[in-house]
């Protein structure tokens, strides 16, 4: 007898418990799902399956699972369109970066509440004036009794407004000729004094980003992340764990295989769904090497940008040619299809901008080619 191959057994688990979900209508399918789809009971039942921090160590709540069985267990649930942005951040980066850079404290306080989906994290790097260019951040922490004191302004932090906690990028020494020093991570309880979260509607209606207004923030000095001074080193291997996954060329897939389930496609629709099959293929190949690097403790960023660049843009893709090939058609484009692919065209402007634009991967991509 041959052994099924790894993460066949999780797959049909995973499959399984979607069609239970979905037969008692706890989601329908989405594109962008781990962005668009909030829903914190759905997170709390991954977290009761073990599939939340998964390859954790057990005594930080994980089950110690491989990256390619995480890999899995998220290609499913974002290929079905499953709610999952809750606790998408906390589980992608958030939990990694603690487990590399934490105290022992903070590990214990906060990696066994996200493995559970009980505790959602936002992503706390953008202003108003600094995305790509992130080292300009302005938001400053100054020091005092006990802690820190922050000011400023971070803006498109996702589900702020629904999180308990954000990791913030902030300034907490004055900048200076090299503006990677003097910068750091601290954890910003999104309840406490000074906080204003202000929810920010997108062009489909939803409001799944925030702006956050930091006025003399009092953050404990167990909240610092790693060493104050080192948010640069920090921030970068965060970006790598946020720009690696699966989800950055599987935010239309449900659009996509409806697509293909169309009856009577023409010539050039058959020709164009081949082409980002095979592509979409490529792309997977490339991202199970980014999960095989990463469980050997690399830093992939090069193979993460490929991923995210090619990815992000062929996401895009699915949504013209999606288009193209029901535009002209009255029958047999079912409601569901239509209202994916109005959905798909109203969040496509964002793929290639969040998680870092198409022209800053590139210059990663070049750099690291000595260009
Ligand atoms: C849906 C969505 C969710 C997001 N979620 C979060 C989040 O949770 N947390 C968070 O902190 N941020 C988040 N962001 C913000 C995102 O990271 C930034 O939008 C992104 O980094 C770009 O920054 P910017 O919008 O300030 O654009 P800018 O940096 O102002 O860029 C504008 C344009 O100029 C180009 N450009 C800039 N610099 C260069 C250069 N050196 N060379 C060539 N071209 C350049 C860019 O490529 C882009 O086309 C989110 C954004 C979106 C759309």
């Amino acid at each position: 007898m041959t052994a099924a191959p790894v993460g066949t057994a999780i797959r049909a688990a995973v499959r399984e418990f979607l069609r239970g979900e979905r037969g008692r209508g706890s989601f329908s399918a989405s594109v962008d799902s781990w962005v668009l789809g909030h829903s914190p009971s759905f997170s709390r039942a991954l977290g009761e399956r073990g599939w939340l921090g998964m390859t954790w160590p057990k005594r930080h709540g994980g089950r110690e699972s491989s990256a390619y069985e995480r890999f899995v267990v998220i290609e499913e649930l974002l290929a079905a369109g499953a709610p999952v942005a809750a606790h998408w951040i906390a589980d992608r980066q958030t939990g990694p970066l603690l487990l590399r850079y934490g105290t022992e404290e903070q590990r214990q306080r906060f990696l066994p509440s996200i493995a559970r989906g009980e505790l959602f994290i936002s992503a706390g790097m953008s202003e108003p004036d600094s995305g790509s260019d992130l080292a300009s951040v302005r938001t400053r922490a100054d020091p005092v009794d006990g802690g820190w004191k922050v000011t400023g302004r971070k803006v498109w932090s996702s589900h702020a407004h629904r999180s308990h906690y954000m990791l913030a990028l902030v300034r907490t020494s004055p900048r200076q000729e090299d503006r990677h020093v003097g910068l750091s991570q601290v954890f910003i309880d999104l309840q406490a004094p000074g906080v204003d979260v202000r929810p920010i509607e997108v062009m489909a209606g939803e409001a799944h980003f925030a702006e956050v207004t930091l006025d003399s923030v009092h953050v404990p000095a167990s909240m610092v992340v790693g060493e104050v001074g080192n948010g640069w080193r920090q921030v970068t291997s965060e970006l790598a764990y946020e720009r690696s996954g699966p989800e950055r060329y599987l935010s239309t897939f449900v659009l996509f295989a409806e697509l293909v389930r169309l009856e009577s496609l023409d010539d050039r629709a058959v020709t164009e769904i081949g082409s980002v099959a095979a592509r979409l293929w490529g792309l997977r190949a490339l991202s199970v090497r980014v999960q095989e690097l990463i469980e050997q403790g690399r830093a992939p960023d090069v193979e993460a940008a490929l991923v995210k660049d090619l990815g992000s843009r062929l996401e895009g893709e699915i949504v013209e040619v999606a288009r193209r090939a029901t535009v002209d058609r009255t029958q047999g484009v079912n409601p569901h299809l239509r209202r994916l692919l109005e959905v798909a065209q109203l969040s496509a402007p964002s793929f290639t901008l969040r998680g870092g634009t198409v022209e800053i991967l590139r210059g990663i991509i070049a750099r690291r080619l000595g260009k």
